[in-house]
Order: structure tokens, then sequence, then C-alpha cells
């Protein structure tokens, strides 16, 4: 008797330290994308179509997401930005949304901590939000001049996760991150490319 059948196999693309969104903090990956085999007496022995898309996974929780999830900045690499741009990038972004919104406010001050301004607190936070908001822009403009393309993009990238937390992008929302990417001195393309991808690893 042949016993024959078919069977997902998983391949292994790349590793590398990733933010888990379940987990909340850096969590080694592994991306990977399955093929579907022939199996033969359960071996498989013939690759046919590949099953979905590529997905990174998490080698702690073992939680799947979309490769959009590695935009997402690692805490090691917030811990190389200018908590100063960042502070202002996410501050502006948040009030233009729902500001209250616990979940948002918390993981705002937690990664602006990360990146190095560890007094940075919720009332700090609503100071930030309270500046003027034509005397931030020059202070963003002033500031990201400094800086790589790589690190502006990682700051717009922050700003956007923390605006899609508490669900997806409002209009205002939307034209502030435009605004914002502007301010760090990205084009259309850059900043449309940023947000997709934040949008594609909140799943909104
Ligand atoms: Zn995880």
């Amino acid at each position: 008797m042949i016993i024959f059948g078919w069977r997902v196999v998983f391949f292994t693309l790349t590793r590398g330290v990733f933010h888990c969104p379940d987990c909340g903090g850096d969590r080694e990956y592994r991306r990977r994308y399955g093929r579907n085999f022939f199996t033969l007496f359960f071996i498989p022995v013939l690759p046919l179509n590949k099953t979905g898309g590529e997905f990174v996974e998490c080698e702690t929780c073992k939680g799947r997401w979309n490769v959009g999830v590695l935009e997402v900045p690692t805490s090691a690499q917030l811990a190389h930005m200018p908590a100063m741009l960042l502070r202002m990038a996410i501050a502006q972004v948040l009030r233009s949304g729902d500001y209250t919104n616990a979940a948002a406010r918390e993981r705002a001050v937690g990664v602006v901590r990360q990146a190095g301004d560890a007094a940075y607190d919720q009332a700090a936070l609503d100071g930030d939000m309270g500046r003027p908001f034509d005397q931030v822009r020059a202070e963003m403009a002033h500031a990201a001049s400094a800086l790589a393309p790589e690190a502006r993009e990682r700051i717009l990238s922050a700003a956007a996760e923390i605006a899609l937390s508490d669900g997806p992008l409002s209009v205002s929302e939307e034209e502030t991150l435009s605004a914002v990417g502007a301010d760090l001195q990205l084009t259309r393309v850059q900043v449309t490319g940023v947000v997709s991808m934040a949008r594609q690893s909140s799943g909104h």
C-alpha cells in the first residue's frame, strides 16, 4: 500500500531581532515562508506551490506577523534615536488623534524613555502636546538635518505605530504624519512607505 498526501513545510530565510507586539519587547525572530509538499509515506518528496507570503515568527511566543512588523523600531534602535526629536514627533501625532487613549500614551512614554529620556512621564507628554505647533516644527526641521535618512524614517515609524495603537488612522492623524514626515525632511514617497508598513504591521 502506498500512502501519499501533502503537507506544508516551513523554511527559514533570515533571523534577527524585532519588536514583538505580543511580548512587548525585543525578541529573536525567524523570517519564514511555507511551501506545500507532496508526501510519500509522510516524507515530503516533491515541492509544490508556495503558501501565502513570507511571515515573521517570534521565537519566544511563536506569534506570527506580517513582515511589515520589522519596520517597528526595536528597543536597541530606539536607544540610538535622539529623544528630543522622538518626543516632538510622537506628541504631534498623538495630539492629532485620541490623546486620552491610555495604551497609546503609555507606549509613547515608554518609547521616549527607551530613547534615553529616563525622566519622561505622562505630565511631560502633556507638556509636549501643549507646545505651539510652529515652534515644534522649526525645532524638528533643525534637529532632523543632522540625521541619516534611516534614522528619520524610524522616528516617523515610531510615531505611526503609536497613532495606530488605538485603531485605524483618522484623517487628521494621517495629515499630521505627513506634516511630521515633511519636518523630518522625508519625501512624500518615503512618508507613504513608512506609514503603509506601519499599517500592515498593526493590521489596521
Ligand atoms: Zn513574541
